[in-house]
């Protein structure tokens, strides 16, 4: 691929780290071969926002603390925020016309912690409006291309975080993930992905979806690159009222996921040639009944081979709820969607209508013009599940299913096994325009990563094959228990020093 930008040169951020500080590469001179990448990939529109001075400054400042000899973690590394984390320079659209010059006066909590610990943003990515969608195509600023398929979805909602991996412009990305939106646009775009617990980092600045289901997240190349990102996003944020001091004992902090990690990996390395010996894999049967296609099924069942063969035992397990989920979640997401995005009434926030004649019209032309099609369904979806009348038949009713879920989840992993494990999506990714006249058709395709957000576990798709014909990438889905992201990017990790899926990139398949 032409215009290959210089950190692509490097296999992991780690290895970008050693360049930086041996002063084999600047991190200004990485942001602006990463901005000419951008500039001439724009085709993709993988990016929203640009603005080459904020990004060189950034730079700028990591190089004179690289110079310094006492530079953070993450110095130099070019990454870049999904368009719903609210910044302080770039503007912040959540991809609709409603915030169409919307400039936020403070950083998400997700952004600024990155910032300090010396990442480089080059940008702000396009994603689904509001996040709600599954192909980047509600975006009001037109779609994202999968790099692997000028034709087809990169994923949504996390669109554009995935197409400007895939595509090298940026070494990871945030996204967020209400119901799949990190997991399944990294397994159409071949790439690693991750949401953590639900409460273990902070939604302060993010324009918020569904907020009992909404978690930031990171999408890159393979698990230690996650790792990198996730160390500085987790934690307590006083922000954040959902944010989680402790957890299972332990703080809530970067170091509680490093440390796992590392211990787990130790734990590997005792075993030898049989890494994952005692690791239960619980494979649900209900997750690969009819709807999965044939391909993703052989590469999930391959990827299970693979981690018998390294030790794992699989256990069959059965989550019975699985197919309520698509109900269950699309019942309480739009109802919280609903809920959140009242405040864009066109008086405090967002787009105002150029006419109107008095404060009611006021307000629903302004909501009217500025929310997309996708949106004003949720509205009314939400809103009307909400209903006095109809609160008890489908909120509360939804709500019991979600109980169910989650218990189903902690049966599993007190009874049967440790990791689940199943495919990410039905499919590969879907031609663009595809679903045009069946809106429901993506929802129905959400079935494997809704329950996952539901019961607020961590999970993360990993790269495991490619689709016969057109060979296209397919994800495998890795499920933990709550707060077990270290453990889960471990496991993910030794598959990964097992297989090359996550080497590939666009072109190679
Ligand atoms: N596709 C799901 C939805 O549209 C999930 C979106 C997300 O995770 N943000 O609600």
């Amino acid at each position: 691929m032409a215009n290959l930008p210089l950190h692509t040169q490097f296999p992991s951020i780690q290895a970008l780290r050693d360049a930086v500080r041996s002063g084999e590469v600047s991190a200004v001179e990485l942001a602006r071969s990463a901005l000419e990448a951008i500039e001439a990939q724009s085709k993709l529109n993988a990016f929203l926002h640009v603005d080459a001075d904020l990004t060189l400054a950034q730079a700028a400042k990591a190089d004179t603390a690289l110079k310094s000899g006492d530079a953070p973690a993450l110095a130099g590394v070019p990454i870049a925020h999904k368009d719903v984390f609210v910044t302080r320079g770039w503007r912040t659209t959540a991809a609709s016309r409603m915030l169409e010059n919307y400039v936020s006066p403070f950083d998400a909590t997700v952004v600024s912690r990155l910032a300090d610990a010396g990442a480089v943003s080059l940008g702000k990515l396009n994603c689904d409006e509001f996040a709600m969608g599954s192909g980047n195509e509600t975006s009001y600023f037109g779609k994202t291309l999968n790099p692997w398929d000028h034709n087809r979805v990169p994923g949504g909602s996390s669109g554009g975080s995935a197409a400007a991996v895939a595509a090298g412009l940026v070494m990871a990305s945030t996204g967020t993930d209400t119901g799949g939106s990190i997991r399944q646009p990294s397994a159409f775009c071949g790439l690693s992905g991750i949401k953590p617990t639900y409460g273990t980092v902070s939604r302060f600045g993010i324009i918020a979806y569904g907020s009992s289901l909404d978690q930031a997240g990171a999408i890159a190349r393979h698990a230690r690159d996650l790792l990198e990102l996730l160390e500085p996003m987790v934690g307590f944020d006083p922000m954040d009222s959902t944010s989680l001091e402790s957890c299972n004992g332990q703080t809530n902090d970067a170091k509680r996921i490093r440390s796992s990690f590392d211990a787990a990996l130790a734990t590997q390395q005792q075993k030898g040639s049989r890494p994952l010996q005692g690791l239960r894999i619980g494979v649900p049967r209900e997750y690969f009944n009819g709807g999965l296609s044939t391909d993703v099924a052989q590469a999930v069942e391959q990827a299970l081979r693979t981690f018998e063969d390294l030790g794992a035992v699989r256990v069959e397990i059965s989550l019975p709820r699985t197919e309520l989920c698509i109900p269950a979640y699309y019942v309480i997401a739009p109802a919280e969607a609903s809920t959140n995005l009242s405040r864009f009434d066109g008086v405090r926030f967002g787009h105002r209508a150029a006419e109107y004649s008095d404060l009611e019209e006021m307000t629903s032309r302004s909501r009217f013009e500025g929310f997309g099609p996708e949106v004003r369904r949720r509205i009314l979806a939400g809103t009307y599940v909400l209903c006095h009348g109809y609160y008890d038949a489908y909120y509360l009713q939804a709500q019991r299913v979600r109980r169910m879920i989650t218990d189903d989840f902690q049966r599993a992993f007190s009874e049967h096994c440790d990791v689940i494990m199943g495919p990410v999506a039905p499919n590969v990714a879907r031609l663009i325009g595809d679903n045009s006249e069946d809106p429901i058709a993506d929802w129905l395709s959400d079935i494997y990563t809704l329950s996952v957000n539901l019961a607020g576990l961590p999970a993360m798709s990993v790269p495991c094959g490619f689709s016969a014909e057109p060979k296209l990438p397919i994800g495998l889905q890795i499920i933990g228990n709550y707060f077990a992201e270290g453990e889960l990017l471990a496991i993910a990790d030794c598959f990964q020093q097992a297989t090359d899926w996550h080497q590939r990139t666009p072109g190679q398949q």
